[in-house]
């Protein structure tokens, strides 16, 4: 088990198969067929119908929404990741679903609203593979 309180707990039961999707490197969305809707973040039911979700796969292109910047670590571990940008992006094929990472291969200033985003995969540790973002040259 990781020491780092940053990392997500990967044992609460409905996001297991997120973070196997995230450790294949294939990331997937929850979606529910009988409402034609995405879901994110996870959720035990459908809100609209309580019907199960499916777990599908994207294409992992995404387009920034918006971001912030971080230019100050408030939390111990974060330290080496200033200035760290947070973006919301819109994911391809999955409408509805906006996803929060960050941005790891580019600089404040290089960000378009719209612009293409790629999901990348960054092993933190033997159990932790988190997905990010880089913006596409
Ligand atoms: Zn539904």
């Amino acid at each position: 088990m990781s020491e780092n309180f940053s990392l997500p707990d990967l044992s609460w039961p409905v996001a297991i198969p997120f973070w196997k999707s995230c450790q294949e490197e294939n990331i997937k969305f929850q979606y529910c067929p009988k409402c034609d809707a995405w879901q994110w973040y996870p959720l035990f039911e459908c809100a609209e119908c309580g019907g199960e979700f499916e777990w599908r796969e994207v294409t992992g292109r995404a387009f920034l929404f918006s971001w912030t910047t971080v230019y100050k670590a408030f939390l111990p571990g974060f330290e080496d990741k200033i200035p760290l940008i947070v973006a919301v992006a819109e994911v391809e094929g999955a409408p509805g679903v906006r996803f929060i990472s960050n941005i790891i291969n580019a600089k404040p200033e290089d960000l378009k609203v719209g612009m293409e985003l790629k999901i990348v995969y960054e092993k933190v540790d033997e159990e932790h593979t988190m997905p990010r973002f880089e913006i596409v040259k």
